[in-house]
């Protein structure tokens, strides 16, 4: 079966064909990275993250680019706020943000480019599409003039006046049509700056991918992917500024966009107020959980974030984390007997299992329904093997081994199995104060062997405790 996509410039499913045979090119919009990052900016790379490892397992080469926006008006506030370099900021945040990917299980994706490293390429798209009628200089700002165009909107399926009455305008008279958006702005006192045609000067913001993901994946790329709030204008003016830069099109050929993730039903954001950072989950939770959290909803529906939520994941997790050693565990006994009981079922559902899993990632990357088929695998599995009658037979082993083998497989195609770090995979506060807890009950019933091992592991772990005249209290080394 061909994988199709829903693509947000059609708005349809279509069948998915690579631009070349065998080869895939993806650009992700990245952060700004000011501060540090919030739970959402983890979607879209943990979806591209499947993506890829499930492109690959289909065979293909795959080359995956995610920018950072290390020059903006927010990292440039924010350092002033501090009193540090806007650039310095940005690089700490962004080295921030790559500790976060990793503790998610995100393998690195093949280029990082940021906009300070790429201002010579964004020039040069500027300058020509000055040259061709599609740009005008103003006091050193350039604007992107949006009636030479007529395509803009296609994307955002938006007419001008919805876009006006929708966006927040600058109220600037000097520009031809309201919509026109900067490409590049004349340096304001204590700015990063670079020289340019039009004098001292930086980037406007959407510039960049257009700029960044032609030099890395060449116009007509395949995938494009971001948050739906980027649609418009980032998507849009991406979209413009390539297009008429390079005179082809398309710039992209399947744009995706994620859902975004809300907390107690309101979308999470910085103006509500209630933002829990990449960080914090990770903490309450554990890398490995909010992984399989982000994975268990497809990626283009709206996700909570909640602690039921959240701890449905880690249980659905440890179903299939169980299931794994109680597999291996049994298998590492001599057999028994020849024949398999239901041996041949097994197998037919081995097989069923995995054309199945192929089959719904084939579906628009539906990792919501690849896991439902894992839970399924590890039903039918475990109502056999771990049976009071199970034996374990030559012809038993060899199916069991083909379940453990394939959930491992596809487990590892979702990139849920993975290593956490040892700090990011700590205790969670909640699992901190169970123990302590736990001691203060074996304390209360003079069980002093109990509650002291309780102090030492919590002590190995870097957790201690202080008995104080208020009672147990609990800190991190
Ligand atoms: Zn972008």
């Amino acid at each position: 079966m061909a994988i199709t996509v829903f693509n947000t410039l059609t708005q349809k499913k279509e069948e998915f064909v690579p631009r070349e045979p065998g080869k895939i090119s993806i650009y992700v919009c990245g952060v700004t990275p000011y501060n540090y990052a919030h739970i959402g900016n983890a979607r879209p790379p943990v979806i591209w993250d499947c993506i890829r490892r499930f492109l690959r397992y289909r065979g293909y080469q795959v080359c995956l680019v995610q920018n950072f926006t290390d020059v903006d008006d927010k990292i440039i506030f924010r350092a002033q706020q501090i009193g540090i370099e806007p650039l310095e900021l940005s690089a700490e945040y962004s080295q921030v943000y790559l500790e976060d990917l990793a503790a998610l299980g995100i393998e690195p994706a093949d280029q990082y480019p940021k906009v300070s490293e790429h201002i010579k390429e964004i020039i040069q798209i500027v300058e020509g599409l000055v040259e061709k009628g599609h740009a005008y200089v103003i006091d050193g700002d350039v604007y992107f003039a949006i009636d030479t165009f007529p395509e803009y909107g296609k994307l955002s399926g938006r007419q001008l006046e919805e876009m006006l009455s929708g966006a927040r305008v600058d109220v600037d008279d000097r520009k031809q049509n309201p919509m026109d958006f900067a490409l590049w702005k004349a340096a304001k006192p204590g700015e990063p700056s670079w020289d340019s045609p039009w004098g001292k000067g930086r980037p406007g913001w959407h510039i960049e991918c257009s700029a960044m993901s032609l030099k890395y994946l060449g116009v007509g790329f395949d995938f494009h992917g971001g948050g739906t709030d980027l649609i418009f204008p980032h998507h849009e003016n991406e979209i413009a500024q390539a297009e008429a830069y390079c005179g082809t099109k398309p710039f992209v050929r399947y744009w995706l966009h994620s859902a975004f993730i809300t907390m107690s039903g309101d979308k999470m954001s910085k103006s509500l107020g209630n933002v829990v950072t990449i960080r914090e989950a990770c903490e309450r939770f554990s890398p490995k959980v909010v992984r399989f959290w982000l994975l268990g909803t497809h990626y283009r529906h709206p996700l909570s974030f909640g602690e039921e939520e959240l701890h449905a994941a880690a249980r659905g997790l440890e179903r299939l984390e169980i299931a794994k050693e109680n597999w291996k565990h049994l298998l590492s006994a001599g057999t028994t007997g020849q024949n398999g009981d239901q041996a041949e079922k097994i197998t037919q559902l081995v097989t069923d299992c995995k054309k199945r899993f192929i089959e719904a990632m084939e579906d628009d990357f539906n990792t919501a329904l690849a896991l439902g088929i894992l839970y399924e695998l590890v039903r039918e599995v475990n109502k056999w093997a771990l049976a009071t009658n199970f034996k374990l037979t030559t012809g038993n082993q060899q199916a069991l081994q083909e379940a453990l083998s394939l959930l491992e497989e596809l487990g590892a195609v979702l990139g849920i199995w993975f290593e956490q770090d040892p700090k990011a995979g700590s205790l969670s506060d909640e699992q901190i104060n169970e123990l302590v807890q736990k001691r203060q009950e074996a304390r209360a019933s003079k069980d002093f062997k109990t509650a002291d091992s309780i102090r030492d592991s919590l002590q190995e772990q870097g957790i201690i405790l202080e008995d104080t005249p208020q009672g147990v209290r609990w800190r991190r080394e």
